[in-house]
């Protein structure tokens, strides 16, 4: 089996609605065209919180999952509710290394509208699969986008990711075929 016959791995770090993990690996199928697989629960990681921020490092979570062996998929998305945080930012929707094997989609600021009213359920599970198709183009090696419709465009704000669309583009689609061989 060549690692791209290998699912990619859909894994909630505590307790994460299983419909966010169906709607991210529907839409992981259809964009990415990969098999997908949604594992058991792993714990909140704990060993990853700031104490000062109060906030979990993403880079931290990172490491700790790409040093773990997931030999049977390709690739691991982590889906947690916990506020994430990388150094230079105030916080992130989610994280990813660029070629690396682990990205992570953190639900916390999702739930919540510039606005401050609350989004609709599927609002919600759209935004999150946004970020972890997002995160999963970082780790097939995609950079980010000028095209703002584009998944690969950085989106540091609600708004941001809601302009946004469910698809890559043209350009992106054809660097992630040349990728996925
Ligand atoms: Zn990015
Ligand atoms: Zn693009």
């Amino acid at each position: 089996m060549t690692s791209n016959k290998k699912p990619v791995g859909l894994v909630p770090l505590g307790k994460v609605p299983e419909i966010v993990l169906k709607v991210m690996a529907d839409h992981i199928t259809r964009c990415f065209k990969l098999a997908t697989q949604i594992l058991p629960p792993l714990g909140q990681p704990e060993y990853a919180l700031d104490e000062k921020r109060l906030q979990y490092n993403a880079g931290i979570i990172i490491e700790t999952f790409e040093s773990m062996l997931f030999s049977d998929h390709h690739k691991i998305i982590a889906v947690l509710n916990q506020d994430l945080f990388i150094p230079i930012f105030t916080h992130v929707f989610g994280e990813a290394r660029q070629g690396g094997t682990c990205g992570l989609v953190s639900l916390f600021r999702l739930a919540k509208n510039p606005d401050g009213s609350s989004p609709s359920g599927s609002l919600i599970h759209e935004r999150a699969t946004k970020v972890a198709l997002h995160e999963l183009g970082h780790l097939f090696n995609l950079l980010h986008c000028e095209h703002k419709l584009c998944l690969m465009h950085f989106s540091g704000s609600i708004e941001e990711l809601d302009e946004m669309s469910l698809h890559l583009c043209e350009y992106c689609s054809i660097y992630l075929q040349d990728k996925l061989g």
